[in-house]
């Protein structure tokens, strides 16, 4: 009974406990086998016939902090017909191991959560190297492609590249793969490598408004509607009311130029969003006071961010863009004339934004979690180690 309960307390199941050493600095828990008739690997015949005995070392996952290890008294049969000597067979570790393979997915456990790597190689009682040998094996890309494609790049600061590129689900959230960078002969190598079935298989490819992507999606996913993602296209009319308000900043003497950064927030929130009279009082009077342009491009930004997120029909919603960006192409404010270019550009892509609910927000998250994991990491330099750490997170 007590070594039923010793054996289900360690996990470890068809193994007899013989010994537990709890020593100052460590656990030893002696294990051995039941002896059970083995099949000659050479001959094929039965055998029970015990050759001898090697004591193997492997390292468990730790006991109340202490660095826990196996002491396996290792079997070795023969076969009585052909004279064969071999090892009994085991489901604890692989053959040269020195880990239990409940180590190694204890280690694969704790590299799913937002901590260094090195704090994983404590609580384990793993060498870091080990960690970083183990890591790469894990970052497996997915084979197949998902109804919507998100594309958008972070900053990683990892490999050779500054910038890489994630790939997201947009109906699950789920992290599709990570690449190793963003310029373009690099995604066509990535891209050419899908059957056609599955490139067909995306229908909308959401994207921001960068030129790469757009071509991308033209080569390879002819099925696909192209999808402008409505966070990044709004910044760009954000940011026209950003630069105007600067300009209007630098222009103003000191004294005032102090209290005039206090707008910054005010122009670019929602002005559905002010709640407090102050706020919208305050707003009022930079809007008033200061300059026709930035009033100007205020009113634009808040008929468009409108148009974005109104429930109306699709089609109602598309008319309103089509004045929006036909009136702004003519507006006596240069950088709306600007925007409005841009948005005439990517005019059939940010239409079809206002038709799904698809968008790249999913991976605002998503890139939380890659600022916490290089915070915690003091960033990373193997791509492959960090695609896997990302992959271990969001999968
Ligand atoms: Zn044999």
């Amino acid at each position: 009974m007590q070594a039923n309960c010793i054996k289900n307390l360690l996990d470890l199941k068809d193994v007899i406990v013989k010994n537990i050493k709890n020593l100052k600095d460590k656990v030893e828990i002696y294990i051995e086998l039941p002896v059970k008739e083995h099949i000659c690997p050479s001959c094929g015949c039965s055998t029970t016939n015990i050759h001898d005995y090697y004591t193997q070392t492997i390292k468990d996952i730790p006991i109340y902090f202490k660095p826990t290890y196996l002491i396996f008294r290792k079997r070795r049969y023969v076969c009585k017909h052909c004279g064969k000597k071999f090892f009994e067979q085991n489901d604890l570790l692989a053959r040269y191991a020195r880990r239990t393979t409940r180590l190694t997915g204890f280690v694969i456990n704790e590299l799913r959560n937002l901590v260094s790597q090195s704090d994983v190689s404590k609580k384990a009682n793993v060498s870091p190297s080990v960690i970083s040998k183990t890591l790469p094996y894990l970052a497996v890309s997915n084979s197949t492609l998902p109804r919507v494609l998100c594309i958008d790049e972070f900053k990683g600061n990892t490999g050779n590249y500054k910038y890489q590129v994630a790939l997201i689900n947009g109906e699950t959230y789920e992290v599709v793969d990570i690449l190793e960078c963003r310029q373009k002969h690099f995604l066509c190598e990535y891209f050419k490598k899908f059957p056609k079935e599955q490139l067909d298989n995306v229908q909308y490819f959401v994207t921001d408004l960068w030129e790469t992507y757009k071509d991308i999606a033209f080569t390879y996913f002819r099925k696909a509607k192209i999808v402008a993602d409505h966070f990044h296209f709004a910044r760009y009319v954000c940011n026209a009311v950003n630069d105007i308000r600067i300009a209007v900043q630098k222009k103003l003497p000191k004294d005032e130029r102090k209290y005039f950064k206090h707008s910054r927030k005010l122009l670019l929130s929602r002005q559905c969003n002010l709640k407090s009279d102050e706020q919208k009082d305050e707003l009022s009077y930079i809007l008033i006071n200061y300059s026709e342009d930035l009033r100007i491009a205020y009113r634009e930004k808040e008929e468009l961010l409108d148009i974005i997120h109104s429930t109306d029909s699709f089609e109602t919603k598309s008319k309103s863009f089509s004045e929006w960006v036909k009136r702004n192409l003519e507006s006596p404010v240069e950088k709306l004339r600007d925007c409005a270019k841009t948005y005439q550009h990517w005019y059939t892509e940010i239409k079809n934004s206002l038709e799904v609910p698809y968008s790249n927000g999913a991976t605002e998250g998503f890139n939380n979690k890659i600022k916490v994991l290089k915070r915690v990491s003091f960033g990373m330099r193997s791509f492959k180690n960090f695609k896997a750490r990302i992959l271990l997170l969001n999968r």
